[in-house]
């Protein structure tokens, strides 16, 4: 007994080693907020063998940029360096408007999200890829490591306890905590949840895919009025919802597709139809034109349904592996970061392996459930834009966006990364 608690002691004062699993926004994010701690060291993995441009245009709502500045300046500065001022000016306000799209209400404004002075779009790639020059040393990712399991190793007599996550090259590492960012198909909730578990996979239940497209600037100046570039305009019909973002410093427009596969009378028939979009309102034409002009990237849209818990062991989720949610009020990303802020401040006080337990209970009581949250809002906002004409209550539209909105973004941060320490100080 004297002995094992001997070695106890002599394991606290090593560094922890801490695997990241997949290099998104949650995993990067993470990785910055961790290594801050001296006695964590901490490694990321990541499946691609390079961060590639995947994934599609961001708007960054003001809880992202609250929870960048917990999580470490330098993200912040970097999201400043990759990103595009939305608007001409830094002073000027600006929100992502919903719109409706279709129908006797066409052109009426429904809600303004996320509005702040001087907001910014940035791709997902090319933000990470900020991230990952300017914040992580070289030497701490691993690209081409696409891990295929994870497994936890009970403590023995004279074995201390270990988690160990193969990959797909045949390589094994040993930790002693391990994160999953690694994206909705999430080979960490697996293990988490177990593979039987209700909400272990990913889930579509009102049938959404996207159609996205980028199309260099000049073009969408020229198909569109002057408002929507500069503008997040978001166009609600019966189908589906459409918008356009500026990306890559503004060289770029971005227009992504949401339709409603189950709302399609051809509903059997996959892929994208534009002469169903064609009866809707000019812009929303105009949009679907540009949409069209190259070969359209297309994906069936996820979310998760409610996980009991974000941790087993020392193994936890993050980001979309945890809570994916579709992007109908733009705040995954958001979550993500939120989720690395929350672990950031609660890690910086962890010394030992014995205190990750806490660590990782006060993070799963304090963002499971708004994150949950978060998502249950956005399958909300999802159906209200794709009300059918004669469904649509413009009042109750605006009240319920107006509440999620502020679910969402008015959030005290700081308060919300103290709770947590809190509940770890009472806890070890
Ligand atoms: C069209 C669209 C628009 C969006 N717009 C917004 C927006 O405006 N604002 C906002 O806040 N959010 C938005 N989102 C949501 C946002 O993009 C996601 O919530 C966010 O990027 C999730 O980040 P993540 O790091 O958790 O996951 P991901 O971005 O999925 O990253 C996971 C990473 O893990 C890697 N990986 C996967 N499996 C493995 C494995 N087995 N081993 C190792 N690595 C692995 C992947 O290659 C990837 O690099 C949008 C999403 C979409 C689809």
């Amino acid at each position: 007994m004297i002995q094992t608690n001997m070695s106890k002691e002599k394991v606290s004062h090593r560094k922890l080693s801490v695997a990241v699993i997949g290099a998104g926004i949650a995993g990067t994010c993470l990785a910055i907020g961790l290594s801050q701690n001296p006695l964590l060291d901490v490694h990321l993995y990541e499946a691609y063998p390079n961060v590639g441009v995947r994934g599609a245009g961001l708007a960054l709502h003001g809880n992202a940029i609250k929870a960048m500045d917990i999580v470490s300046p330098e993200i912040k500065q970097t999201y400043f360096r990759k990103s595009h001022f939305m608007a001409n000016e830094e002073e000027m306000e600006m929100a992502t408007q919903i719109v409706v799209g279709s129908g006797q209400h066409a052109g009426t404004l429904i809600a303004e999200l996320g509005r702040a002075k001087g907001r910014r779009s940035v791709h997902r790639a090319h933000f990470i890829q900020g991230l990952l020059e300017d914040c992580i040393p070289k030497d701490r990712v691993h690209f081409g490591k696409r891990m295929v399991s994870v497994e936890e190793m009970e403590e023995t007599g004279v074995t201390p306890s270990k988690i160990i996550a193969t990959f797909a090259d045949g390589t094994t590492g040993e930790f002693d905590v391990l994160f999953g960012s690694e994206g909705v198909k999430s080979t960490t909730r697996k293990f988490i949840l177990g593979a039987d578990h209700p909400a272990a996979d990913a889930v579509n239940h009102d049938g959404w895919r996207c159609f996205n497209n980028l199309v260099p600037m000049e073009d969408a100046k020229n198909a569109l009025p002057a408002e929507s570039i500069e503008e997040v305009r978001m166009f609600c019909t019966p189908l589906g919802y459409i918008n356009g973002l500026p990306v890559d410093l503004g060289q770029t427009y971005s227009i992504s597709c949401y339709q409603r596969d189950d709302k399609r009378s051809n509903s059997d028939t996959s892929g994208f139809d534009a002469s169903t979009w064609g009866t809707f309102c000019p812009e929303v034409t105009s949009l679907i034109s540009l949409l069209e002009k190259e070969p359209k990237e297309s994906w069936k849209m996820q979310d998760h349904d409610h996980a009991p818990v974000y941790y087993r062991g020392r193994v936890a989720m993050i980001g979309d592996a945890a809570h994916a949610t579709a992007p109908h009020a733009g705040n995954g990303a958001a979550q993500a970061i939120e989720d690395a802020a929350i672990l950031t401040r609660v890690f910086a006080h962890v010394t030992s392996k014995y205190q990750v337990d806490a660590a990782l209970k006060a993070f799963d009581q304090v963002r499971r459930p708004r994150s949950q949250k978060v998502v249950d809002i956005t399958r909300n906002f999802g159906r209200l834009y794709s009300q059918d004409e004669e469904e649509r209550d413009i009042e109750s539209m605006r009240r319920q966006m107006r509440e999620g909105g502020m679910y969402t973004n008015a959030v005290d941060m700081e308060a919300q990364a103290q709770a947590a320490v809190l509940m770890f100080m009472k806890a070890i």
